[in-house]
């Protein structure tokens, strides 16, 4: 594990780093330079953080991996609460078409793995509409079952993709690429969960006030109310937060 940042904080177990966009992107510009291996980024929201307590593959994952960005209003406040700031939210949905942008200029190829059919190449139609010359090495929805990972990673492989985008959902798609990690060609992979369905307008994203405002949740709840069970587990990290004050932050330069 070789952190993307200079300061990690760790949350209930949970690594999250110190780390901007432009962090994130600096970091993914250094590893396809490098072209050593494959760099993994996570984006740890409280649903990661509370799945992660009962679920130790997810956990080691998460604490493996090279990057670990705040997704999630949740992380900044309990940060904040526990005495730390980060310094902004750093969602895949965000992230992604920055990434995109930035491959347009650098000609980084990505892959668009997962969402339901169709849905990557939506996502991948948009995002070369709004980045004139990027370059989509391939997309395909896949999915995270065990016999299926042959084919895929050989589909990806053959794109020559160098950076992989996977759409499986927490825990699956960051379990997924830790799993078959040693065997991907690309330099980057990241989980990067409905952001496909997003980008290609299936799903709409919560209006800007409600992001700001921490409410993308609320907003995610209107649109989506099947997920209210999925969604117990934000009072719970709040709980859970609050439970462990008295336990400080641990910072990766003090030894986590
Ligand atoms: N998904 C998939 N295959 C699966 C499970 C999920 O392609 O076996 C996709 C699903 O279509 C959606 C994405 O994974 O596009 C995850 O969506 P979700 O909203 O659950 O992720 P979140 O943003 O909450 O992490």
């Amino acid at each position: 594990m070789e952190s993307g940042t200079a300061e990690r904080i760790t949350i209930l177990g949970v690594p999250v780093d110190v780390t901007t966009f432009a962090g994130m992107l600096a970091a993914i510009a250094r590893w396809i330079a490098r072209g050593d291996r494959v760099y993994q980024i996570c984006t740890v929201s409280p649903e990661f953080v509370m799945i992660a307590q009962d679920d130790a593959e997810f956990l080691r994952v998460l604490q493996d991996a090279d990057l670990c960005v705040a997704d999630g209003a949740g992380l900044l406040l309990a940060a904040r609460y526990l005495g730390r700031a980060l310094p902004e939210r750093v969602t895949g949905s965000d992230g992604v078409p920055l990434i995109a942008q930035r491959a347009a200029h650098e000609g980084w190829k990505l892959f668009l793995l997962g969402a339901a059919p169709g849905v990557a190449e939506q996502a991948s139609a948009k995002l070369q509409a709004q980045n004139p010359g990027l370059h989509i090495a391939g997309t395909y929805a896949g999915s995270p079952a065990p016999e299926e990972a042959d084919a895929i990673i050989e589909r990806v492989n053959r794109s020559g993709a160098d950076i992989l985008l996977v759409a499986y959902g927490a825990p699956h798609q960051d379990v997924w690429i830790a799993r078959y990690r040693a065997r991907l060609s690309v330099r980057v992979a990241m989980g990067v969960g409905g952001t496909f369905d997003f980008i290609a307008g299936v799903i709409p994203r919560a209006p800007e006030w409600m992001r700001r405002s921490g409410l993308e949740w609320l907003y995610r709840l209107y649109r989506q109310p099947w997920r209210w069970r999925r969604m117990l587990r934000l009072p719970r990290f709040v709980w859970a937060v609050l439970r462990h004050r008295d336990r400080p932050l641990r910072r990766d330069s003090e030894g986590a």
